[in-house]
Order: structure tokens, then sequence, then C-alpha cells
């Protein structure tokens, strides 16, 4: 039998922190203005030109740092980490290496085999670079192509340079893609639930490195691990590792070593390549930065951040089992976006019915958010409304059918059900002498299947229910139309 192999995991996470503005100047950081708009001195690297820390990026990174059980040393500081690429103008990124903000914490995961906890090794805020962006142009100069008038030239947008970042550092505690996968998503709603990034893998507002190694199943020692970077999906991330796993194991199996180097890995090809090995790394020369004061960070401040801190998605799940008695499926799904997890407490709160707000939000709700391509947080339906169209319902004014349609319109243009269904006349007709009349004027009308439901036919009702609800436009309760019609047909036998 061949050997057993274990994969470790070690993840670095780079998350955007949701300022308004950058981490050492006054910049915005809205995404999509024209390169080099939101620009300054500070942030494009100018001699003499002084950072200052933002407060809320430090704000933003200690409540992560809280909610992810670390300790917060009293001081931390900030370093240079010195490389020369065009997309960093200062020549160096200021980032903390001595002294991060963050140590020690841990976040629990759900696993096949049960609980377990993943340990974070450390928190520290940085800066982002700029972009790159690189095009090829054609300078035609005797009005022919000719091969020397095509250009490559790169572009750069110093937009994103100095936008605020925190990495993420774990210990190699995860060992399958599952775990990882859990533990990201776990990580992703806590920072979300806190506000502190949308932490979208897709728009690297979150961006994953990947470290990974195999060992013989049993021993105790770490093989030599690869970096994976460029990994902007879940799925993308499985792939990955699952490609590198088996990557090694095979150089293993044929007696090579595994070299530690930066791969890249190409999602399109299924397939990485090696980068940078270990011999080429760069030596960053890190030292404190003379520009920034140390942060002193202080017990009050830092419960003041506690206090504030709000429900997070792990807590709502154990108070929405008491408090609501939902499925675990249901609860789920509403504590996945905590705007829809809000929508569902207020909604609840106006009228009472946790199970037929939750069904509202997982079924149309979703349904529409998915062929809107619209995110939770989208979501403009006030929770006044969706109780008053559940209570429409509860009412009878409106049936299920009519309440779909409503409840469509209500998503996408916020009208308020009870003006709505008054000013269309969608109110069920429930008025016995006109459902009567029209249930006449159907049986009239369809002699062959009132002499199949007197054969005994019993299928031969719905079809009259049917018939009888496009006379009304949809606007009767089936139930009663079908009780009614039984009566009558059976009345005049
Ligand atoms: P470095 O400082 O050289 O980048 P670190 O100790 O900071 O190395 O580790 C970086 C990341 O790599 C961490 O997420 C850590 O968990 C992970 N890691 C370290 N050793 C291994 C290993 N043998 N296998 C898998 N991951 C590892
Ligand atoms: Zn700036
Ligand atoms: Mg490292």
């Amino acid at each position: 039998m061949g050997k057993q192999y274990e994969t470790v995991i070690g993840l670095e996470v780079h998350v955007e922190l949701a300022t308004k503005t950058k981490i050492f100047c006054g910049c915005s950081t809205a995404f999509g203005g024209e390169p080099n708009t939101h620009t300054c001195p500070v942030c494009t690297g100018m001699p003499g030109a002084l950072p200052m820390l933002n407060r809320q990026v430090l704000e933003y990174a200690a409540a992560v740092g809280l909610a992810l059980n670390c300790r917060i040393p009293p001081l931390c500081k900030f370093d240079r980490k010195n490389y020369f690429y065009p997309d960093n103008p200062q020549n160096y990124q200021i980032s903390q290496l001595y002294l991060p903000l963050c140590r020690e914490g841990s976040i629990e995961i759900d696993t096949v085999q049960g609980k377990k906890t993943v340990r974070i090794h450390e928190i520290h805020m940085e800066e982002d670079a700029g972009k790159l962006i690189h095009e090829t142009g054609v300078e035609q100069r005797d009005g022919q192509t000719q091969e020397d008038d095509i250009q490559e030239y790169s572009l750069v947008d110093y937009n994103r340079a100095g936008i605020p970042l925190i990495e993420i550092v774990t210990e190699p505690d995860m060992r399958s893609a599952e775990e990882v996968t859990a533990f990201l998503e776990k990580l992703r709603r806590i920072i979300q639930y806190l506000g502190a990034s949308d932490c979208k893998l897709q728009e690297g507002s979150m961006r994953v490195d990947v470290n990974l190694s195999v060992r013989e199943k049993g021993t105790e020692a770490y093989g030599t691990r690869t970096e994976m970077k460029n990994l902007n999906s879940f799925r993308a991330i499985t792939r990955a590792i699952q490609g590198e796993q088996e990557r090694q194991i095979h150089l293993l199996e044929e007696g090579k070593a595994v070299m530690q180097e930066t791969r890249r890995w190409e999602d399109s090809k299924g397939e990485s390549y090696g980068v940078r090995s270990k011999e080429d790394a760069r030596d960053y020369r890190y030292f404190p930065d003379p520009d920034l004061m140390p942060v002193v960070v202080s017990r009050d401040w830092l419960e003041e951040i506690r206090s504030r801190q709000p429900e997070l998605a792990e807590e709502k799940l154990e108070r929405y089992r008491k408090e609501y008695q939902l499925p675990d499926y249901d609860i789920g799904i509403l504590i996945s976006s905590r705007h829809l997890a809000t929508l569902f407490e207020e909604t609840t709160a106006l009228c009472g019915q946790p199970k037929k707000v939750s069904n509202w939000l997982m079924g149309d709700t979703l349904r529409l958010l998915n062929e809107r391509g619209m995110e939770p947080e989208k979501l403009g339906i006030s929770p006044e409304y969706l109780a008053s169209l559940i209570r429409l319902v509860d009412e009878k004014i409106i049936n299920n059918t009519v309440a779909k349609e409503v409840f469509q319109v209500m998503f996408d243009k916020g009208v308020d059900p009870k003006q709505y269904v008054e000013a269309m006349g969608l109110q069920t007709v429930s008025d016995e002498g006109i459902l009567k009349q029209t249930l006449e004027k159907v049986i009239g009308a369809n002699p062959k299947s009132v002499e199949d439901y007197r054969k005994g036919k019993e299928k031969a009702i719905g079809f009259l229910v049917g018939q009888t609800m496009k006379e009304t436009g949809g606007k009767a309760e089936p139930g009663e139309v079908k009780r009614l019609l039984k009566e009558l047909l059976d009345a005049s036998v």
C-alpha cells in the first residue's frame, strides 16, 4: 500500500478596510474614479510629505482583532518594507513587522469531524499599492503598421495606493480545502458584520494567499511549503489546493523535494507555475518608519470598541434558535448577510410571524436578488411594507398568488403594498354573491366538465376552479372557490 499523506495549510488574508479615506492621507477610497484623481503628495510618495494614521483604520482593525479573540498589546508601530516597483511610489510599503496590532487569536470552524480551532498568528495594518495597467499601442509613422510601431507600455493608477489593508496571518492549522473554505466563510462573515469590509474575493477587497505543504501521515515535522497567489474565488482556492497537494505528493513519491517558492495559480488552465523561489526572495530591509509615531492602544478605548461590537452571526444563530424556533436551514440563510438578518428581525418585530417572514426572505427575495444580480445589501424592502404584505395575506385581503405579484412590485419599486392592492383593485373577491355569479357563468360555459364531475371524475373540479380563478383575474381564494363550486354542483343534481 502507498504512503498516506496529510495536507497542511496556513493562510495570509488581505482585507481592504471600508474607510472613506486612505490610511495615511485624506484622499478618497471610492472605487472607479478617473485614474490618479484620488491622490495627493502623501499617497504618491512625494519627498517630504508626511503620513498621519487614519483613526478609523485602527478602529476597524482592532474590532476585527477583538472579534477574532486576539490579544492586542498596548503598543504597536509601523515599519517600512522596502522594495522598488512602479506601483509603489514611495519605494517602500508602510506595514507592521515587529509590533503588529493583534496577536494570537483564533476562530472556531465546523468540520466533518466536528468543531476545530484555527489559530490566528497576527493581524497587522498596512497600505495597498497602486495598480499597473499593461497595454499595447500602435503608432504608425508612415501610414502603414510596421513591427516596431507596436509598443507595449504600462500605465499606473495611484488611486488604490494608500487604501488601508489588514493582513490576517493564520497558523498552519487547516488540513483540507473544506476547512479553508469554512474558515474563510466565517472570517468573511465576521468582518462583514463588523462593517469593516465587504470582503469580496472577485473584486479584490479580500485576497487570499495559500501556504501549503504535505507530510506523511503520522509525522510531526511540517514539509516544505509553497505559497499560492492570485486566488480570486472560493472555487479557485479549492482547485488550487487540490492541484498543489497532488503536485507535491507526486514529487515526494518520485523521491524529489518540494521547493519553497511562490506559485501563481492559473484557474483557467487548472495549474500553477513557480514565480519566485526562496533563493531570490527579496530582502525587504524592514525598519521602523521614522515618520509615524508608535500607536498606544489604551485599554479603555479597546473596551469602548468591544462595547460597540454588533451582535455577530454566531450569536444570532443561537438567539434565532431560541427566540424564533426557526429551522437551522432558515437561520443559515438569514444570517448569511447582516442586512437580511436585520430586515428579518425588524419585520418579525412588527408582525410577530418569524416563519412567514423567513419564507418571504428565503424564497421570493433571494430569487429576485439572483435574477437581478443584486447583493442583499442593496435590498430596499422596508420592514413595514413586508409586514403589511404578510398581514394582507393573513387577513385574506389578497391570496398567495396576488401577494407574490405585489411582492415583486414592492421589491422593484418600493411601493406600499396596501396602497398598491387598493389602487389596482387586487383584493380577493370574497363577496359570495359576486363569486356565485362567476361560478354559474363558468358552470354554464363548461357542460362537459360538469358532466365529468357528476360521473365521478373528481379531477374535473380542478379545471372548473382554474376557469373561475381566471375569470376573477386570480383574485379569488381557490379553497373557497372549490367549496362553493361543489356546493353548487352537488345541490343542482
Ligand atoms: P514567512 O514569515 O516566511 O512568510 P510565516 O511563518 O510568516 O513565514 O508563515 C507564513 C504563512 O505560511 C502562515 O500562514 C503560516 O501558517 C504558513 N505556513 C508556515 N509554515 C507552513 C508549512 N510548513 N505548511 C503550510 N503552511 C505553512
Ligand atoms: Zn493621498
Ligand atoms: Mg509572512
